[in-house]
């Protein structure tokens, strides 16, 4: 994995203002934003998740009605078709297909480079996709990213937390860039969550790995999204850890999107499963039903 990008967004339209006809005035990712400067340094050349420029709406002079688009009704939290991304010549997607439903959980396993944390980055609007369609939510994830970034909690590879600042002031920063209400109470409820209320005011820096993972979770979850897209959440995590992320996934966000290289904890913590091999979709079935022989074929794994 490469060039991870910023985990978060900042938000410049916490009035959701021009969505119904497309105008929203979308910003580009703020490389100044909570997750730092630093992260924005490492984008490669033609991975940034920079948003298309949208054009102004068109009005007649006097004419102070906004144009009513009338948008087809969407039930999928995500729906994606046909994704593929390139890193230069090097296919990470091609063609891939996914659709969550709201309130499903969905795991996404593979192999080394089968193209997950490309897909989730994706789906965190973090990277543009060199083709395909994408909805989130019920917005076109492209066209209206910002306003769909309000609405997601990403967890990734990297915590992507500021070092020198206590995890209360990581929280408190990224917080008032998202606007959250009530926003010391909201703080202290996910430290609390996440087990960390005793170390609310200790240095990133000084935390363990797992103790900043739990800080990450607890940044994603701080404005209660409605799609929760976690990378490698389990990475650091204790058996407690473990635990809570299994609450967090069943409790904490409507709709669930993770991957993970554990079968076992896809199995535990998803309602479905999807294997990704060489950049699509190679199999997915609903956890209940999950033939285990056809997984490790889509992981080419050992039979
Ligand atoms: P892993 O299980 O190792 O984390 P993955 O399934 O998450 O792998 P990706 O990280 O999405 O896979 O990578 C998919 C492909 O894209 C790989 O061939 C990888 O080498 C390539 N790739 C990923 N990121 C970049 C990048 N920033 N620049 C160039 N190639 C990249």
């Amino acid at each position: 994995m490469r060039d991870e990008l910023p985990t978060t967004a900042t938000e410049r339209d916490p009035e959701g203002l021009g969505e119904a006809d497309g105008s929203a005035s979308d910003g580009a990712l703020d490389p100044a934003g909570p997750t730092g400067a630093a992260e924005a340094g490492s984008l490669a050349e033609g991975d940034e998740a920079a948003e298309p420029a949208e054009a102004a709406p068109v009005r007649a002079a006097g004419d102070e009605r906004r144009a009513v688009v009338l948008r087809p009704p969407s039930f999928g939290a995500v729906e994606a078709r046909g994704l593929i991304k390139f890193y230069g010549t090097t296919a990470a997607l091609r063609g891939c297909d996914l659709v969550v439903l709201r309130g499903e959980r969905v795991a996404l396993l593979g192999a080394n480079g089968a193209g997950k944390t490309t897909l989730l980055k994706i789906l965190a609007t973090l990277v543009r996709p060199s083709g395909g369609h994408l909805t989130l939510l019920g917005h076109d994830a492209m066209r209206q990213a910002a306003t769909v970034r309000r609405q997601l909690g990403v967890v990734a590879h990297e915590t992507y937390l500021y070092r020198d600042l206590s995890a209360t002031e990581n929280l408190r920063l990224y917080g008032r860039l998202y606007g959250v209400a009530d926003l010391e109470t909201r703080i202290a409820s996910e430290l609390q969550r996440v087990g960390l209320a005793e170390l609310a005011e200790r240095r990133v820096g000084a935390l363990s790995r797992g103790q900043q993972q739990r800080l990450a979770l607890a940044r994603a979850l701080l404005h209660e999204p409605a799609l929760l897209l976690l990378d490698e959440p389990d990475t650091g995590l204790d058996e407690a850890g473990q635990a809570l992320l299994a609450r967090v996934v069943r409790d904490a966000a409507p709709t669930v999107v993770l991957t993970t290289h554990s079968i076992e904890r896809a199995l535990a913590l998803a309602d479905r499963l999807v294997v990704l091999a060489a950049g699509k979709v190679a199999y997915e079935a609903p956890t209940t039903g999950v033939e285990a022989g056809r997984v490790r074929e889509a992981l080419g794994a050992a039979p």
